[in-house]
């Protein structure tokens, strides 16, 4: 008989143990949080093996990992990651912003790279348990509006170079301090969105479109998966295109250039059809080509639920040519990128085939739309809307 438990992923078994030698706070958008991932004092970590399941979380000080040269990780890219922030609300409470989307996403994303299986909700209670050590020294009460950015990762870690599905793994998230998103800069964040336009005359983000022989993702591959082999072959063309000196690629897929994502964030379209119909639009989650955006979900329910009088919302493919047209005929309105690292950033321009493609941006530096989306998720997320069923305090 077979009597070995399979442990369940449980963060009630959690132990702790306190950084003794904590680390000071730098201050919001000095030069080490532009320059370098500083982490707080502590990080989570939790073993899986395939014999035992899930051990005991450990709270513990922040510090290197161990790995063998052979750990699957480093040859396979069987690494998954999550991105959320924690927010000081302008009434000084603590919030995770619908945190169960980013565990359940997670889940999938270790699915599809054959990661161990956990239940998101003991994920949430484990990242609930780092930032309630962390909040509140790394989210003073004097800075109301800033926040941590959370990264719940999980690596398969055993030592064996068979191509194999993983037998051991390690999950574990750390929280870091991260530059506000109105800082101006060219810097690109942890999750590979850019912060804000670098100098130049108008405000927003210049998007440079992908050439055909520079594919992000594709159908019935992993694009909706927020796994590492998704990025890193993509900085080529974010290097590029920040050396021609735009802010991020717009990902286009395909002979009739659908367009998908712009850099690490979700892509979307204002405009007018040519039937006079108000219309927001962005690429729908068929085929397993785009990340199931947190933002990119929430903007698309509280624009059906508050703006579906005025506009239309649309999850349809659509292509450079329909956005050229539009364009040309005076119909396109405004874009925006959609994204935890940075929110709702205004395009003001798409550089495709030679041209500059320039995105009117109603208000001067945003769009009408574009606006009132940002704010109703800011107030979600920073505690101006009050107990929104988003908004989790923690
Ligand atoms: N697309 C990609 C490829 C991303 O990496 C991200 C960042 N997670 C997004 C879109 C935006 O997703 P979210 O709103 O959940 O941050």
């Amino acid at each position: 008989g077979n009597s070995t438990i399979i442990n369940e992923l449980d963060a009630s078994k959690l132990v702790f143990t306190r950084n003794l030698s904590p680390r000071a706070v730098p201050e919001p958008d000095s030069p080490e949080v532009w320059t370098q991932s500083v982490c707080t004092d502590h990080m989570l970590t939790c073993q899986w093996t395939s014999t035992s399941g899930w051990g005991v979380p450990h709270l513990q000080p922040y510090g290197p990992l161990q790995l063998m040269p052979t750990a699957s990780v480093l040859h396979y890219a069987t690494e998954c990651f999550e991105g959320l922030k924690l927010y000081r609300g302008h009434d000084l409470k603590l919030r995770l912003f619908r945190p169960n989307c980013n565990t359940r996403r997670m889940l999938n994303s270790a699915t599809r790279i054959a990661l161990p299986a956990f239940d998101p909700d003991e994920l949430q209670n484990l990242i609930e348990a780092l930032v309630a050590v962390e909040g509140e020294k790394w989210l003073p009460k004097s800075r109301p509006g800033t926040f941590l950015y959370l990264r719940p990762t999980m690596i398969a870690t055993a030592a064996a170079l068979g191509v194999q599905k993983p037998k051991e793994a390690l999950l574990y998230i750390i929280a870091c301090c991260f530059p506000s998103f109105d800082t101006p800069s060219g810097t690109a964040g942890p999750g590979g969105e850019t912060v804000q336009q670098s100098s130049k005359a108008r405000p927003g983000l210049k998007l440079l479109a992908s050439k055909e022989d520079t594919v992000r993702a594709w159908p019935g591959g992993f694009g909706y998966a927020k796994v590492g082999a998704n990025y890193g072959p993509s900085l080529i063309a974010q290097g590029e295109a920040k050396a021609r000196g735009f802010d991020q690629v717009l990902w286009l897929l395909g002979k009739n250039c659908e367009v998908t994502e712009a850099g690490a964030s979700n892509f979307f379209v204002v405009w007018r059809t040519s039937g006079g119909k108000l219309q927001l639009v962005t690429a729908p989650l068929d085929d397993k080509v785009i990340l199931d955006g947190v933002t990119r979900r929430s903007v698309l329910q509280l624009a059906r639920e508050r703006l579906g009088g005025d506009l239309e919302i649309v999850e349809r493919k659509y292509t450079m040519s329909d956005v050229e047209v539009a364009a040309a005929e005076g119909r396109l309105l405004e874009a925006f990128a959609a994204g935890t690292a940075f929110f709702i950033a205004p395009v003001h321009s798409i550089h495709f085939r030679g041209e500059d493609l320039e995105i009117p941006m109603s208000e001067g530096s945003t769009g009408k739309y574009t606006a009132i989306l940002k704010t109703y998720l800011m107030n979600i997320m920073y505690g101006r809307e009050k107990d929104h069923q988003w908004s989790v305090v923690v």
